[in-house]
């Protein structure tokens, strides 16, 4: 960890004191993926070890905006907000613009970054948040925009990072960088670098931190955590991982993303089905039902493969829950190769699915496809296909109602205070009331706006009552201790 650029840069802020208005903040708008998020709780570890405390408001000291590139929105966004601060900046000139991510590295976003946004003070690439202090301080000792982009194969053991952890209830931890697959729309190798599996021994050593610093929940990380070990000679595989966690008792959940349908193998769902700490719940993206778009986007498997998959899955945790990701649209898709997603989306039934109109990436195979599919043909086809997955979405909710799940709370529900929120152990959402009188550690609950901060990473049975589309309405029953 640049300890040594971080004291320098303590002594600076300390000299700058009365001459800036820079606030001795930060401040970090997260885009894309829970990996973007991971990197996110480490660069404000980094910050908060030079000194700055996290500030919410529109006048940080620093602001840093962690950028995702997968489809051309979230880029959209981005470009939409650099605007917003750019006014903010004219207010408080002293304020330091930073920009990494995985827009970073691909060309056509950083040339324009250069050409567009000369406001913004500090560009880097996903492979170099370890450098942030250095940047940081050759920024403000010198004056000069540092704009520094590698292509290292980085690894965050190899630094020490710490991490300001968002969630009190759930830790973020990748097993895994980068991405081998070349899927022909993906950006991910080219922006997150080949595969590169951590080392073994060292996530459970922290594992065990995170179990003896009350995390009850953890989330294992990977573009594809099923090729965990795949590149390190005599490395234990995913398999193994996952049963030596479930072993040491070490945690109450156990959840890991993302899987690839064509190395998820029948020992990992044998595992899932043996270890109850082990989420009830697989997220297995499917992308296209038809053969043929599967072998243009390069996936690797077949849809007989598939189904042979998430059905086996389906039969060996039976209380289980599937989500997925699809693409409509992908060049060349025709009303059959259409219909085949629909009729594999009719035999798997998935309980959740994240659903995309496929958008063109620069420098990916598919962006050289010629045979796009219109507009309006594409529009068509997704509302379709969200009438069909939202209809078994609400299948899958209303097959639990009458029953009492254990679920693990995250806080208080978005849109009400009175009302609270948690997921099952097969990831259900779950937004439940308390009722007055209920007992928490032998004393009844005091129900107030701060209820939802104090019981966030508490189990408790719920009674499920009303089936949503994309959650289900419960009333609390009582408090467990989620073992
Ligand atoms: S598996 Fe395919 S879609 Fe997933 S990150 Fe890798 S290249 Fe992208």
């Amino acid at each position: 960890m640049q300890e040594r650029f971080c004291d320098m840069l303590r002594g600076l802020f300390s000299q700058e004191n009365s001459s800036s208005s820079r606030a001795l903040t930060y401040r970090i708008r997260t885009y894309g993926c829970q990996l973007n998020e991971s990197d996110s709780e480490k660069m404000a570890g980094i910050f908060e070890k030079m000194g700055l405390a996290e500030d919410e408001s529109d006048k940080p000291g620093v602001l840093l905006l962690n950028t995702c590139a997968i489809r051309e929105n979230a880029e959209d966004r981005l470009f939409g907000n650099l605007g917003f601060w750019k006014t903010l900046k004219t207010d408080n000139p002293d304020m330091l613009i930073v920009l990494c991510g995985c827009m970073t590295k691909l060309n056509e976003d950083l040339m324009r970054i250069k050409r567009s946004f000369s406001y913004v003070d500090i560009v880097f690439g996903p492979q170099d948040i370890h450098r942030l202090p250095e940047y940081l301080y050759r920024r403000l000792s010198t004056g000069e925009k540092i704009i520094r982009v590698s292509d290292d194969d980085y690894m965050p053991d190899d630094y020490d990072l710490p991490a300001s952890r968002k969630r009190k209830f759930r830790a973020l931890v990748p097993i895994m960088y980068g991405c081998d697959n070349f899927c022909t729309y993906c950006v991910v190798p080219y922006t997150r670098g080949r595969e590169r599996s951590r080392d073994f021994g060292k996530i459970i050593e922290q594992l065990r931190e995170l179990s003896t610093s009350g995390f009850r929940e953890v989330m294992l990380l990977g573009q594809n955590v099923n090729s965990y070990g795949r590149n390190v000679a005599g490395s234990p595989d995913f398999p193994d991982l996952l049963e030596r966690i479930s072993g040491l008792n070490l945690f109450s959940r156990v959840r890991f993303m993302t899987s690839h349908p064509k190395d998820l193998s029948n020992r990992l769902i044998d595992i899932i089905a043996e270890n109850p700490c082990i989420e009830r719940h697989l997220h297995l993206p499917f992308q296209s039902g038809s053969n043929d778009i599967l072998r243009r986007m390069n996936r690797g498997y077949t849809r007989e493969r598939y189904l042979e998959t998430a059905l086996r899955f389906r039969e060996s945790v039976p209380e289980g829950t599937i989500s997925t990701d699809i693409i409509v649209g992908f060049p060349g898709e025709t009303e059959n190769d259409f219909t085949d997603t629909l009729n594999l989306m009719n035999e798997v039934r998935f309980d959740s699915a994240f659903t995309f109109i496929y958008s063109r990436r620069p420098g990916t195979v598919a962006a050289d496809m010629s045979d796009a599919v219109p507009e309006e043909i594409v529009a068509e086809r997704f509302s379709r296909l969200l009438e069909l997955q939202n209809s078994h979405c609400l299948e899958s909710n209303r097959s639990v109602i009458g029953s009492t799940q254990e679920v693990l709370i995250e806080g208080t529900s978005h849109t009400n205070d009175t009302v609270f929120t948690g997921r099952t152990s097969s990831n259900r959402l779950v937004n439940f009331t308390i009722p007055d009188g209920t007992m928490i550690d032998s004393e009844p609950i005091r129900l107030d706006s701060d209820t939802g901060n104090r019981i966030e990473g508490r189990f408790a049975s719920i009674r499920l009552l009303k089936a949503k589309t994309f959650s289900i309405e419960g009333r609390l029953e009582n408090f467990t201790d989620g073992r």
